[in-house]
């Protein structure tokens, strides 16, 4: 049967799986708990505000390998990459959770959300990791990911029992799928084209994200900044989320017209797999269409440059619309920002790489306009100082010390006899 890939949300329906202030203590009470870890954390919070809907919970055994060989769920949907809630065997035993139990997620010593464990099982990490990554090699980030699971999966549906509290200066930009939906609508657009960064934005970023809203001819532009797992020598989230805010302060873009958000996902560098991932839940935040532009989530030389521009024509319809972008420039002979697609001067091109606005960032000396905006740099250095003693990239101090991106405040014990308290 033909599967419909373009119902918006995902699937047709935005899931939601949030316990009321009044069952969450009962919900939670005498269960057995099972402390997560951040990453773990990030997707039960995903799972139930319907950032990954139709997903309801952990993936089940048949649900991953469909996911891994096919790139569907079991019901045809398009779904690329697993979303897994791995255990030891050595700590399921430990805690004796079996099939059928339900048990208390917690995070921070605080309750997070109770699983109802559909299955416990295995599956080959090596296998998931080929499938996905299109390599085994060891080199790749996202495959040392995979490997390093642990050997058995606890699978089933999740249910908040207790909303995070998203700490400053996050606060004012994470905003839960139906939240961005409500945003979209104060803003009135019907249309949105997503821009997935990891990145302070530099002049080239500030003309992509222009040209895509021209050429999607959509109603605003949502930069969705992935904020998850870190590494040495990245941007630290904060400079990030405030540096695209300014570009908007600042009167680069409209007040109507540009939105920043966050989004708490760990980069799998999963070149195309992580494209359509990245579409799928932008879909769920209400988008119309989503920028991929050179080496979208790719990392090495694992994935053709335009690998994430090819592989949609092989999908059915997702329901979002691929804006594919080449790079933008400053060309010296144009005298004006440029677009690899119109440019005739590749080769006397300013370079824009990393490196380039990394030198100007470290190094104290004001960037040409034609590299990084003022107003860019100012804020980036003021998160550098604020966040991180004065270096705007992630150091092994700043991943010891920075603050969390949410908390879990303590949830009341349930004090009805029949429950023992939290
Ligand atoms: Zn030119």
């Amino acid at each position: 049967m033909a599967v419909d890939n373009t119902l918006s949300p995902h699937g047709g329906e935005l899931i939601e799986r949030i316990a009321s202030p009044k069952d969450a203590p009962h919900l939670a009470a005498g269960l057995t708990r099972i402390a997560v870890r951040d990453s773990i954390a990030r997707e039960v919070i995903n799972l139930c505000y319907g950032f990954f809907s139709p997903l309801d919970g952990f993936m089940v055994r048949s649900q991953v390998d469909s996911v891994v060989k096919n790139m569907t769920l079991t019901n045809g949907l398009v779904w690329s990459i697993p979303i897994v809630f791995d255990v030891s065997s050595q700590a399921i035993a430990e805690v004796g959770v079996k099939q059928g139990d339900s048990v208390l997620l917690t995070y921070q010593d605080q309750a997070l959300a109770v699983l109802d464990v559909a299955e416990i099982f295995s599956y080959d990490r090596e296998t998931m990791a080929r499938h996905v990554y299109g390599t085994a090699d060891q080199d790749h980030p996202g495959v040392m990911r995979t490997l390093g699971l642990e050997d058995t999966f606890l699978g089933g549906p999740v249910t908040l029992v207790n909303s995070p509290v998203i700490n400053p200066p996050f606060d004012q930009f994470w905003k839960t799928p139906r939240e961005l939906r409500q945003r979209f609508s104060e803003l009135g657009w019907s249309t949105a084209v997503a821009h997935q960064t990891r990145n302070v934005p530099h002049v080239g970023h500030e003309w992509m994200m222009k040209g895509a809203l021209l050429s999607s001819e959509a109603d605003g532009i949502l930069v969705s900044a992935v904020i998850g797992e870190k590494k040495p020598g990245d941007y630290i989230d904060e400079a990030i989320v405030l540096a695209h805010n300014r570009l908007r302060e600042a009167g680069f873009f409209l007040p109507h017209i540009h939105e920043t958000s966050t989004l708490m996902w760990d980069m799998r560098y999963a070149g195309p797999r992580e494209a359509v991932f990245h579409a799928i839940v932008r879909k769920n935040l209400g988008c119309s269409h989503h920028m991929f532009g050179r080496d979208h989530a790719g990392v090495g030389n694992y994935y053709d440059t335009y690998a994430a521009h090819e592989v949609f024509q092989n999908l059915p319809d997702l329901g979002i619309n691929s804006v594919l972008t080449l790079e933008w420039w400053y060309c010296p002979v144009c005298q004006s920002v440029a677009y690899e697609g119109h440019c005739g001067h590749r080769d006397q091109k300013e370079d824009l790489a990393g490196t380039v606005i990394r030198r100007i960032i470290d190094g104290g000396q004001e960037p040409a306009p034609t590299t990084l905006r003022s107003e860019i740099l100012e804020i980036v250095r003021e998160c550098a100082d604020k966040y991180n003693s004065g270096s705007a990239f992630v150091t092994p101090k700043y991943l010891e010390k920075r603050a969390p991106v949410f908390s879990l405040p303590t949830l009341d014990c349930c004090t009805c006899t029949k429950h023992r308290p939290v």
